[in-house]
């Protein structure tokens, strides 16, 4: 392809893009595609000879179209959010066009620099302390191992880099609601998922600290080592927000790590009254939030913040001859501050986004889907027909319906039928969890684009699902 044709194309490929985001409330939010379909529509060897971009854009359509599930459809509801939005979606592409691959600072130092400066914005946009420098992961998922990895090493004087492991019997606690990242995080750092302590949690499915702190003086008294507290800053099942204050005092009194997962939530801390929540994270040694979830970021962009950068760098540093530089001792060099070594150009399209949108428009957008929410979880409990299964803190509302005088597992089944009629609907798309051994159906309203008319449209979605479910019984 010459630069001419890759012209010509590119505008196409953003006439489609514009299409797809006017048109995307038309198709089913869910793919329909059954397992299987797309893969036996794939040839079974690759062309011997180049195709044209007509040709596989027409494939493109054909094939991979049916099998995608609209994330970006302001109808989708499910799990959380993935957004993403123009100005992410312009920045995304000049990425791709540079294609540096950003290990360290000269291999590009604007990419170095701009995302020194974005993550020192968005720490101080969510108000955690200026003593948190920040660096972009892919996700929590890697930001957590990364901070289990950095406690564990720290704890050991960094020992266990060196030796492998010596029988040291850690332990880390979180609440029985924390999301399964941790316990991935916890095998994969070499803990043992039996050394992952789930903790109680309370009516509004928090921790409950003094469990916490029971669960940690036993240990002790055992011959265990408590190592880290992992709070739930917005749990997935039911945005339930653990006490900082409380856990951060636990940590300080025993010594502990604390890490803070707050990869939904953490863009709510944007909101000067949603603030009170954070009160205590200035205890934390490390916080990670998802602009990828909610702050209208592509996917991906995980926001990592550490409190001790020499303990991060000690626990990930290599430095191999072919990758020493002369700047080496006064610039920050990412590849030090986490798994990877490669690194994509993930600062710019935050940059484009915070400017783009303005710390106003990001505001607005994130408490008008708060607001929304409310409005949502009011229509429900005005049917009379809904238990709302847990506190609405944000935007994600649990709730069965509850025709009444029943038992839980005979409404266990009644609802997970009713999510399944809700999603053959085509119009919406919600998901599930258990909250208290409860079926939950979950309302989130957080996409990009959702707006009231497409709150109207689910709560439609689901009354019109419950009088279907009432006449099949
Ligand atoms: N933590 C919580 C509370 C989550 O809800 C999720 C995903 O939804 C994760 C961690 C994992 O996020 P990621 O996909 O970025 O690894």
């Amino acid at each position: 392809m010459n630069s001419d044709e890759f012209r010509k194309y590119a505008h196409e490929f953003a006439d489609w893009m514009a299409d797809y985001f006017e048109n995307i409330v038309q198709y089913p939010v869910v793919s329909k595609v059954q397992p299987g379909d797309i893969y036996k529509s794939i040839p079974d060897s690759p062309p011997e000879y180049g195709e044209s971009i007509e040709k596989i854009m027409n494939d493109f359509n054909a094939i991979v179209m049916p099998g995608i599930t609209h994330w970006q459809s302001p109808s989708f509801h499910a799990y959380f959010p993935a957004n993403n939005s123009y100005p992410s979606i312009l920045a995304e592409m000049l990425t791709a066009a540079i294609g540096a691959q950003c290990m360290v600072w000269q291999t590009s130092p604007a990419a170095a620099e701009l995302e020194e400066k974005v993550m020192n914005w968005l720490r101080d946009l969510i108000g955690l302390p200026q003593n948190f420098p920040g660096v972009i992961q892919d996700t929590a998922s890697t930001a957590t191992l990364v901070a289990l990895l950095t406690a564990r090493e720290r704890a050991t004087n960094y020992m266990i880099n060196k030796k492998g492991f010596d029988g040291n019997k850690f332990r880390i606690y979180c609440s029985l609601e924390a999301h399964s990242s941790i316990e991935k995080a916890v095998k994969i750092a070499g803990f043992g998922k039996e050394n992952l302590v789930k903790i109680d949690i309370d009516e509004n499915f928090a921790i409950i600290p003094q469990k916490l702190e029971e669960a940690i003086i036993h240990d002790q008294e055992n011959g265990y080592l408590p190592l880290c507290i992992v709070a739930g800053f917005g749990t997935t099942g039911s945005t339930a927000v653990d006490d900082l204050q409380a856990l951060g005092e636990i940590s300080e009194k025993y010594h502990l790590w604390f890490h803070v997962d707050a990869a939904y939530i953490g863009s709510a801390m944007i909101l000067p009254e949603m603030r009170h929540y954070m009160q205590g994270a200035e205890m934390a040694d490390s916080f990670v939030f998802n602009p990828h979830k909610w702050l209208m970021t592509n996917f991906d962009c995980s926001a990592y913040f550490v409190k001790d950068e020499e303990a991060l760098i000690r626990t990930f540093e290599i430095l191999p001859e072919y990758l020493k530089t002369e700047h080496d001792s006064h610039v920050k060099n990412y590849r030090d501050w986490g798994i990877q070594l490669g690194r994509r150009f993930r600062a710019l399209k935050l940059w484009f986004v915070i400017r783009s949108y303005g710390v106003e428009g990001l505001q607005s957008k994130i408490r008008n889907d708060i607001k929304l929410a409310q409005f949502a979880e009011k229509k429900l409990i005005e049917s009379g027909n809904f238990d709302i299964l847990a506190p609405v803190n944000f935007n994600v509302i649990c709730f069965r319906y509850n025709p009444g005088s029943k038992a839980d597992s005979e409404l266990n089944a009644i609802n997970e039928k009713l999510l399944d009629l809700i999603n053959a609907d085509g119009r919406a798309f919600l998901s599930h969890t258990k909250l208290n051994g409860k079926y939950a159906i979950r309302l989130v309203i957080g996409q990009t684009n959702v707006e009231m008319k497409h709150v109207e449209k689910v709560l439609d979605v689901i009354f019109t699902a419950v009088k279907k479910l009432e006449v099949i019984g």
